[in-house]
């Protein structure tokens, strides 16, 4: 008898026959966006009826129904500064977005430069950032809108592969920043270690090089591990390059993704420049949703014991991720992907090639993963074979349903690309 192993194209029929299955109940699933679900927005419920009639005063007894206050209400940004490790002063308060405060650094950048800018970005001819892949679409889709040329460089476990980062500053001058997820990346999970932060503040660069830390997921904890806050501010100014880093937070995923609070933090005379643009642009934030959040979240144990309520509804979704692809496709050898201890993101790499097929089978049969490419500037994934899971959005069932249908789809596309070589 032969002891030859089963092998995925000898699977083929099977798998199709599967996926035929599959298609013919019609499902129709969404897996493509990190949205906190609606039992995790009904955590902060309360927000509906704070601050509550009669309170619009802050500490200061400051009128908060007024325009001022520019630099959103002390309380809140004490609240997240040492979450975010900024010191109150250097760490505004603003909308209800980080997202905003990412495309107006950059878009005053483009218009007037920044310290240590020689002129406006948007008068030199070509001006180029770096993009850690994989990473965010909505990160390449603000540098890709405001005509900034993107350079992937790859990701690590730990943070940008630093080789990769410092060639390419050697060969391109045109170079004048790099989007980094320094705690449970979007998609990866990666968490930047401090060595390649203390890299990262200290390469040889321009005046005007930024480092756009985009602290988004800086208390999105999934596991009892911590990592350990880097002081990414102290470590650029203890480089000599105390402007080279905005740092970005929001309370998105903490209370409303459509209501929360966004966080800038930065260098004082980072901060005194894009005070001073903002200042054109506003007079001053929504200081009432922000006394609302102060109100709800209280203290930082406050935020801590908030982000424990989120922990208790995400994790069991990561979990299903975990069970599922192991169960589905380990014992193919299908695919790769990464465990996070926090964020919103899953990354499973398939085989090369593989990708777009897996994700377009799957949208045949009625579930909707995030476009292959999403996860690369310009939506070019060149081997194409990075998918990103979002498990927290669906209901555990909507989610079991969803990853298992995505299996069937990915394990054909794996077949079909096995029997093709094999043809
Ligand atoms: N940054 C990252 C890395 C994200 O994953 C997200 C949400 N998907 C955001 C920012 C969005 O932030 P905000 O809601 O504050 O605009």
């Amino acid at each position: 008898m032969s002891t030859a192993p089963v092998t995925l194209p000898d699977r083929l029929a099977e798998f199709q026959s599967a996926y035929d299955e599959l298609k013919a109940r019609g499902l129709r699933l969404d897996l493509t966006r990190g949205k906190p679900a609606a039992d995790q927005l009904a955590l902060s419920d309360a927000l509906l009826t704070l601050p509550g009639a009669g309170s619009y005063t802050d500490a200061a007894g400051t009128d908060l129904r007024n325009y001022g206050g520019a630099s959103g209400l002390p309380e809140l940004r004490a609240l997240f500064s040492d979450a975010l490790r900024v010191p109150v002063p250097q760490l505004l308060a603003l909308g209800n977005s980080s997202l905003t405060l990412m495309h107006d650094v950059l878009a005053f950048a483009m218009l007037h430069g920044v310290p240590g800018s020689e002129r406006p970005w948007g008068r030199e001819e070509t001006v180029s950032f770096l993009c850690p892949v994989p990473g965010y679409d909505r990160h390449f889709a603000i540098t890709e809108a405001l005509g900034v040329r993107m350079i992937p460089v790859p990701l690590n476990d730990d943070g940008p592969d630093i080789a990769a980062v410092k060639a390419a500053l050697e060969l391109d001058p045109t170079i004048k920043g790099i989007w980094c997820v320094p705690v449970y990346s979007n998609p990866t999970g990666a968490v930047y270690s401090e060595e390649v932060a203390r890299e990262l503040v200290s390469l040889t660069a321009g005046d005007d090089f930024r480092i756009m830390w985009d602290n988004a997921y800086a208390v999105h904890h999934i596991t009892d591990w911590r990592p350990e806050p880097i002081d990414v501010l102290r470590l650029a100014a203890e480089a000599g390059n105390p402007d080279r880093v905005f740092v970005f937070a929001s309370t998105s995923k903490v209370t409303y993704a459509g209501a929360g609070v966004g966080f800038l933090g930065s260098s004082p005379d980072n901060i005194a420049w894009f005070s001073h643009w903002a200042s054109f642009q506003s007079i001053g934030p929504d200081k009432l949703n922000q006394l609302r959040h102060v109100e709800l979240l209280q203290s930082p144990e406050g935020v801590a014991a908030h982000m424990e309520k989120h922990r208790a509804l995400i994790a069991p979704k990561f979990a299903a991720v975990q069970e599922v692809f192991g169960r589905r496709l380990a014992p193919f050898g299908v695919g790769s992907w990464t465990d996070p201890k926090g964020g919103y993101f899953v990354t499973l790499t398939v085989s090369p090639g593989v990708a777009k097929r897996a994700i377009a089978l799957a949208a045949e049969a009625g579930i909707a993963i995030t476009p292959a490419g999403s996860t690369h500037p310009y939506l070019d994934d060149p081997e194409d074979a990075v998918i990103r899971i979002a498990p927290t959005f669906p209901t555990i069932d909507d989610l079991n349903a969803g990853l298992e249908g995505f299996c069937t789809a990915l394990l054909l596309a794996e077949a079909e690309k096995a029997s093709a070589s094999a043809a």
